[in-house]
C-alpha cells in the first residue's frame, strides 16, 4: 500500500517545496559494486532526498528498491531521514509501517531547515495523541476488511492534496487493506514527467478498472509562473477522460440538514457530462490581421475538399475550431441511458439545435436513435426520456423537484454542474464519477484545490474545508471495487463511512461552507482535521459492530 502516515500533510506541503528543485526522484536500481542501492540523485543541497511518493506502491516498492541498506528509519508514521550504507547520501521515508532503524537516524526537521514550519512541531505531539486515541477506539483485534484488486489511486494539488492524506490515514488505512496503485498528479510531477504520468494513470483505470482521484490543479499562466512549469501542461481530467472515453456523472450529497438553496429540490439533480470534445479539445487562433478563415475538410480517399467560410475578417478577432465523434457520442448516449435505468430517473438531454443545427443536431439525432432502441426498458423503469433546448431545461430545472439525470454536452455539463452543486448547499457535498462504457470506474470530489483554503493552511493558519465529496470519492471506488469483486463487506465498509460522515454532518458537526447554510444553524464549525477526526470516531464505532455482527 502507498504511504501516507501520520506526517502525510506535512510531506504533502514538503513535496511541494522540493519538487521544484529535484531532477530526479526515482531511485537507482542497479547495485553497485560498492552495494550503493537505491541512491538518489538529485542536485545541491537537496542531494539523496528522496520522496516514496512517486513510486507505485509505496513502501514496499521502496524497499524492493532500496534493499536493506536503505531500509532506513521507517518510524511509526513519522517523518525520518537516515543516512545510507556511504553517509553521504540521504533517504527520507514517509511511513506508517514499524521502525526497523539501521544507522543513524535524525529527524527530518534538522536534515532540512526551513522546509518544515514550527507548527509541525507543535502539531506533532498533538498528532501523536489523536493518531493512539483512534488506535484504541477500534476493536482490539478487528481484522482489516481486504480488498481483492488494486485501486488506482491519483493525488493531487493544494488544499485537497493535504485533505487525502488524512483521509487515507484516518479513515482508510486503519480499516482496509487494499492494494493501491498510485500516481502522482501533483502539478509538479507532471511537470517533471512532461504529463506522462497523467497517461499512466488513465492506463491503469482501463487495466484494473477503478480509481480514485484527488482533485488536480489545471495550470494557467498565472500557475505557470508559480509551479515554474515547462508549460501550461492540460486538464488532467480532460486527458483521463479522453482516454477512458468515458461519461462524468455528478451527483450531491443529501444531508438534511443542509436544504437546498433551491426550495423545489427535493431529491438529487444528477448530471451526465460529455466527456469528449468540444471546447476542451477545440484548435483556436488569435487573428491579427484582415483575411479570411475557412474550415476545410480534406477526405483520405483523394476526393475534393468540403469548405466553409468561418468568417471574412475586416479586423482582428479569433476564430475556434470544435469536433466530436459519433462513436463517443453514442457511448454517451448509452452510458447516459443505463445511468438513468440503474437509479430509475428520467433523463433529460439539452443542446441548442435550432442554432447550431449540425453539431448539436447531431447529439440530438443519436440520443434519439439510442433511446428509441431502449423505449421497452424505459417504460419498464417507468422513466422517460426528454430531449429540451439548453435555456428551458436550465428554467425547468430550476422549478423541478429534481430527481433526475440530466445528461449534457461538455462544457454545458461543466457550467451546469458548478451551479447544482451551489444550489444543492457546498461545492464539498458532490461527487463525480467518471464511467466508460466498457465498465471502468473513476472516482473524484466535483470540487477544485480549494487553493484559498491551501494558501491558509501554508501560512499555519487554521482551515475548515470540507472534506465529505473526496471521502465519497473513496467509498464510490471501494463500494464498486467490492460490487466487482463480488466482496460484499467492502461494500459495506464503504457505506458505514459513507453513513459516518452524514451523522457526522447531521448531529452538527460541519465545516464552515455548511455551517453557514445548515437548518437549523450550528453554533460552530470545525477545522478540517476536526471534521475528519469527529468522522473517524463514528467510522470506529461502526466498524466494531460490523466485526462484532460478523
Ligand atoms: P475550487 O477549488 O473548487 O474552490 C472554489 C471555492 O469554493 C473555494 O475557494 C471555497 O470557497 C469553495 N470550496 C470548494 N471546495 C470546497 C470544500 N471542499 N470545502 C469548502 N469550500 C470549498 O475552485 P478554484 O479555487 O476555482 O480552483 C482551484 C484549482 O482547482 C484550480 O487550479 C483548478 O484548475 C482546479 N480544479 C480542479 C478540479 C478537479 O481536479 N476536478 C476541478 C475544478 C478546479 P471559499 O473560498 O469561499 O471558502
Ligand atoms: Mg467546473
Amino acid at each position: 500500500m502507498a504511504t501516507g502516515g501520520v506526517m502525510g500533510q506535512r510531506l504533502a506541503h514538503l513535496e511541494h517545496e522540493i519538487r521544484p528543485r529535484v531532477e530526479l526522484l526515482r531511485p537507482r536500481r542497479d547495485r553497485g559494486a560498492g552495494g550503493d542501492v537505491g541512491r538518489v540523485r538529485v542536485p545541491g543541497a537537496l542531494a539523496g532526498v528522496r520522496l516514496d511518493h512517486d513510486l507505485e506502491s509505496g513502501l514496499d516498492q521502496a524497499r524492493r528498491d532500496l534493499g536493506d541498506e536503505g531500509d532506513a528509519g521507517l518510524a511509526g508514521g513519522d517523518l525520518e531521514w537516515d543516512a545510507d550504507a556511504h553517509g553521504q547520501d540521504r533517504v527520507l521515508y514517509a511511513g506508517p509501517a514499524p521502525a526497523r532503524n539501521r544507522g543513524p537516524r535524525r529527524s527530518a526537521r534538522s536534515a532540512l531547515p526551513g522546509l518544515l514550519p514550527s507548527r509541525w512541531r507543535e502539531r506533532r505531539s498533538h498528532r501523536r495523541r489523536e493518531a493512539s486515541s483512534m488506535c484504541a477506539a477500534m476493536r482490539p483485534g478487528a481484522p482489516r476488511i481486504k480488498v481483492k484488486t488494486p485501486i488506482v489511486e491519483m493525488d493531487g494539488d493544494e488544499m485537497t492534496r493535504v485533505i487525502w492524506a488524512l483521509i487515507k490515514e484516518r479513515l482508510i488505512e486503519p480499516h482496509v487493506d487494499v492494494r493501491l496503485e498510485r500516481y502522482d498528479l501533483g502539478l509538479p510531477e507532471r511537470d517533471r514527467t512532461d504529463d506522462l504520468v497523467t497517461v499512466q494513470a488513465a492506463e491503469a483505470i482501463k487495466r484494473w478498472g477503478v480509481g480514485v482521484k484527488c482533485a488536480t490543479i489545471t495550470p494557467n499562466e498565472d500557475r505557470v509562473v508559480e509551479y515554474k512549469l515547462k508549460k501550461a501542461w492540460p486538464s488532467p481530467n480532460a486527458t483521463i477522460r479522453a482516454i477512458v472515453d468515458g461519461t462524468v456523472f455528478r451527483r450531491p450529497i443529501v444531508v438534511r440538514n443542509v436544504p437546498p438553496m433551491v426550495r423545489s429540490w427535493a431529491r438529487p439533480i444528477t448530471i451526465g457530462r460529455h466527456a469528449y470534445g468540444d471546447m476542451y479539445k477545440s484548435v483556436e487562433m488569435r487573428i491579427r490581421q484582415p483575411g479570411k478563415v475557412e474550415l476545410v475538410f480534406t477526405p483520405d480517399d483523394g476526393s475534393p475538399p468540403q469548405r466553409g467560410v468561418v468568417h471574412e475578417f475586416t479586423a482582428s478577432g479569433i476564430v475556434r475550431g470544435t469536433h466530436n465523434l459519433d462513436a463517443s457520442i453514442r457511448s454517451f448516449a448509452r452510458a447516459c441511458i443505463q445511468m438513468a435505468l440503474s437509479e430509475k430517473e428520467d433523463l433529460w438531454f439539452s443542446g441548442k439545435d435550432t442554432i447550431v443545427k449540425i453539431y448539436h443536431g447531431a447529439f440530438r439525432e443519436i440520443f434519439r436513435q439510442e433511446t428509441d432502441a431502449r423505449k421497452a426498458d424505459f417504460e419498464k423503469a417507468g422513466i422517460t426520456y426528454s430531449y429540451l433546448l439548453i435555456d428551458d431545461a436550465v428554467a425547468r430545472a430550476i422549478r423541478s423537484p429534481g430527481g433526475f439525470l440530466w445528461a449534457l454536452m461538455n462544457y454545458d455539463g461543466d457550467v451546469m454542474s458548478d451551479m447544482i452543486a451551489a444550489g444543492f448547499g457546498s461545492l464539498g457535498l458532490m461527487t463525480s464519477v467518471l464511467v466508460s462504457p466498457d465498465g471502468h470506474f473513476e472516482y473524484e470530489a466535483a470540487h477544485g484545490t480549494v487553493q484559498r483554503h491551501y494558501y491558509e493552511h501554508l501560512k499555519g493558519r487554521p482551515t475548515s474545508t470540507n472534506s465529505t465529496a473526496t471521502i465519497f470519492a473513496w467509498t464510490g471506488a471501494l463500494a464498486k471495487r467490492g460490487e466487482l469483486d463480488g466482496t460484499p463487506e467492502v461494500t459495506r465498509f464503504a457505506k458505514a463511512l459513507e453513513q459516518s460522515v452524514i451523522d457526522t454532518i447531521e448531529s452538527g458537526t460541519v465545516t464552515k461552507d455548511l455551517a453557514a447554510i445548515c437548518q437549523p444553524p450550528v453554533a460552530g464549525h470545525v477545522t478540517t482535521e476536526g471534521f475528519i477526526g469527529a468522522v473517524a470516531e463514528r467510522l470506529a464505532t461502526r466498524v466494531g459492530q460490523m466485526a462484532g455482527a460478523r
